[in-house]
């Protein structure tokens, strides 16, 4: 906001250019961005200056307490004093409504202290402000969302320059909140551009509401299909601005919907959790719930990131998909009374002079530093792991293990998740939706909508018989362990080294391709994939290879990869009309070896889909994980093929 009483003394240069917002606290107690000249919010009271212009200027609470689902967007997210307001407005009034999303854009995110220090001001904020810091990201380009009440409350906070971020939304917005600033001290929020995402994304009957009542905020607004009015302003301001698109179609309220889940990997638990967060009853139906044939079934999972140097989809939904789960671990409760991710930081050692100029390149890049990612040398591998390695390595601290089996049992454990040992052989149109066979012909149960997540299993069905799923084998080692020697955190130089995990250490794991139909005696173990788990070690880490001799166990599994390492996640297409898809019908299936950090975002981005949320990714990105893809590629070049 601005109180366009900016005092002389505070004409501060603005210093356009400059990386960070320059917050500074004046000695009234306000918050000042010396980039912009101007005051966060004003200091005839903040919080009811909240109140009064953009709740009360949005007709808030009364125009959410009659929605099944409200969304609000705003253009500055700076202390996030805004959405404190509205979340604990909301909490004190839901009425009917059963989630609320909130979006808002930050080019110059504050550092944690400076927020922290801002938000003191409101004790009355209570422990909300407590958890919008515990969850405040670090200052990462592209999509954030933060999810908090168990779901009910959900902040999609987009780090970067409004128009630009904006632009990769899809959302539908029914109230803006206008602040960033005021339009004479940083014309860049007001531009043509912003006010033609805020025209793209509102709802047919949005409303806004600004501190500003500047002729040219007006004039785009009006020029947008939007009515504005002056409204009395806050404190010492005479005017604010109500703005309200005409009503040309009021969205229908979404029906209730019977779910089912193919599949109790952790693709499926997922998305079970995911439906389960946002109030919906959900079955999941899987033979062997718990005893997974893939890498959901293995002991032990490595959660760590992909990271790339290129800016393009792969990269993007890679960046996203991390950022994502880090989040979602440190909400999800407990497993076991411990946190479900062990975060023992995972080092990547680097085996050669390229690999170590990579990691340079990667630990500058804004995912990697912004998290602590850091290059570390000889010496420091030394120190984590015992073993010495001429090239040195990359740090993630935030990356480490679970347990998939346990992990996933415990995302479906919700009175609103029912689970069904059976195995879906068939499934069939049928007037409202899905119907759901078993191997005997039997109605196992009928859903409105169906999430096939059971990996390569899905090409069992003909309707999803297309999808260029390519079996890879993985074996696992499980080795004695020697107490006292190697390293505490999960080493990796190509395969993996976890560290001591109930008494033993997991070297993982083989890459095999696997053209075979899936034997009956599945898993089938092999001593050469030991072997070669062994001698990928040896090599790598010879100190240790010494200590690590004896075989304990091993488990293969077989990932479903696709040939352009993306999964499939959203609408099944229509085999038959590629441009249509099979209404009801999605897909959370390919996730190769990259399942427990990617598959809670896929699932995130199904529920927006399903529930007309905000995309929690850009929306270019959803396209490039979008199941229809493929067959579009088969039709302009006859082939599956990236
Ligand atoms: N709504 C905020 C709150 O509740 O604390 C106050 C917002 S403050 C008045 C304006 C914010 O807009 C600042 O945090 C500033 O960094 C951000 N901002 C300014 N120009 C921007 C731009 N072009 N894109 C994105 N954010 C921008």
């Amino acid at each position: 906001m601005s109180d366009h009483e900016t005092p002389p003394d505070d004409k501060a240069d603005n210093k356009t250019g400059e990386a960070g917002p320059e917050p500074r606290w004046r000695e009234d107690g306000a918050l000042v961005s010396d980039r912009f000249g101007d005051v966060y919010f004003s200091r005839d009271g903040g919080l009811d200056e909240t109140r009064h212009v953009f709740l009360k200027g949005c007709g808030l609470p009364e125009r959410w307490q009659s929605r099944d689902r409200f969304t609000i967007a705003e253009t500055g997210f700076g202390t996030g004093l805004n959405m404190l307001a509205t979340w604990q407005a909301f909490r004190d009034s839901p009425g009917q409504c059963r989630q609320l999303n909130l979006i808002s854009v930050e080019a110059y995110p504050l550092t944690r202290s400076d927020m922290t220090r801002a938000l003191d001001e409101w004790p009355e904020l209570g422990d909300l402000r407590a958890g919008l810091l515990a969850q405040y990201p670090p200052p990462e380009p592209g999509v954030h969302r933060l999810v908090f009440d168990g779901g009910r409350v959900c902040l999609t906070l987009l780090i970067g320059e409004a128009a630009a971020m904006f632009g990769q939304l899809r959302a539908r917005v029914d109230a803006w909140f206008l602040d960033g600033f005021s339009p004479s001290k940083n014309p860049e929020m007001w531009r043509e551009e912003v006010m033609d995402q805020v025209a793209r994304l509102s709802a047919p009957d949005a409303v806004a509401a600004s501190f500003t009542v500047a002729r040219a905020v007006r004039d785009r607004l009006s020029a947008r299909g939007f009515a504005c009015n002056k409204a009395p302003g806050f404190g010492r301001k005479r005017d604010m601005l109500v703005a309200h698109r005409e009503v040309l179609i009021r969205p229908e309220p979404l029906p209730d919907r019977r779910f089912a889940i193919i599949g109790a990997g952790i693709a499926g638990s997922a998305m079970a959790a995911a439906l389960a967060a946002r109030g919906q009853a959900v079955t999941v139906i899987d033979p062997h719930p718990g005893l997974e044939r893939a890498a959901s079934g293995n002991p032990v999972g490595i959660v760590m990131p992909r990271l790339h140097l290129g800016d393009d989809p792969v990269s993007d939904f890679n960046r996203s998909a991390w950022r994502f789960a880090t989040a979602w671990y440190d909400r999800l409760p407990p497993v076991d009374g411990a946190p479900a991710l062990t975060d023992c930081g995972v080092l990547q050692l680097a085996r050669d002079a390229d690999e170590a100029a990579r990691f340079q390149r990667l630990a500058r890049l804004p995912n990697v530093a912004s998290r602590s990612g850091t290059v570390v040398d000889g010496e420091q591998v030394h120190f984590l792991t015992g073993t010495r390695n001429e090239h040195g390595g990359l740090w993630l601290p935030e990356a480490g293990w679970v347990r998939p089996h346990r992990l996933c049992q415990a995302l479906r454990q919700h009175e609103a998740i029912t689970v069904v040992d059976k195995a879906v052989a068939r499934i069939r149109p049928s007037d409202s939706g899905w119907d759901l066979f078993d191997a005997t012909g039997e109605v196992i149960l009928s859903a409105d909508v169906v999430i096939v997540a059971n990996g390569l299993d899905s090409r069992l069905y003909p309707q999803l018989d297309w999808q260029p799923l390519r079996p890879k084998r993985g074996q696992i080692t499980e080795l004695v362990a020697e107490a006292g020697h190697g390293p505490n955190c999960i080493t990796t130089f190509g395969h993996y080294l976890s560290p001591v995990i109930d008494g033993r250490r997991i070297v993982g794991a083989s890459y095999d391709r696997w053209d075979d139909a899936i034997p009956a005696n599945w898993p089938d173990v092999r001593d050469d994939s030991d072997d070669g788990n062994r001698a990928a070690l040896a090599a790598a880490m010879p100190a240790l290879a010494g200590m690590l001799r004896h075989v304990i166990g091993s488990r293969a599994a077989l990932r479903a990869t696709t040939p352009d390492h993306l999964p499939l996640a959203g609408s099944a297409p229509d085999p038959e009309d590629i441009a249509a898809v099979l209404p009801g019908l999605y897909l959370l299936t390919g996730l190769g070896s990259t399942g427990l950090v990617t598959a809670p975002l896929c699932a995130e981005t199904i529920c927006a889909s399903l529930f007309d949320e905000p995309l929690p990714m850009a929306d270019t990105t959803s396209a490039a994980i979008a199941p229809a893809r493929f067959l579009e590629r088969v039709a302009k070049r006859g082939q599956v093929t990236v």
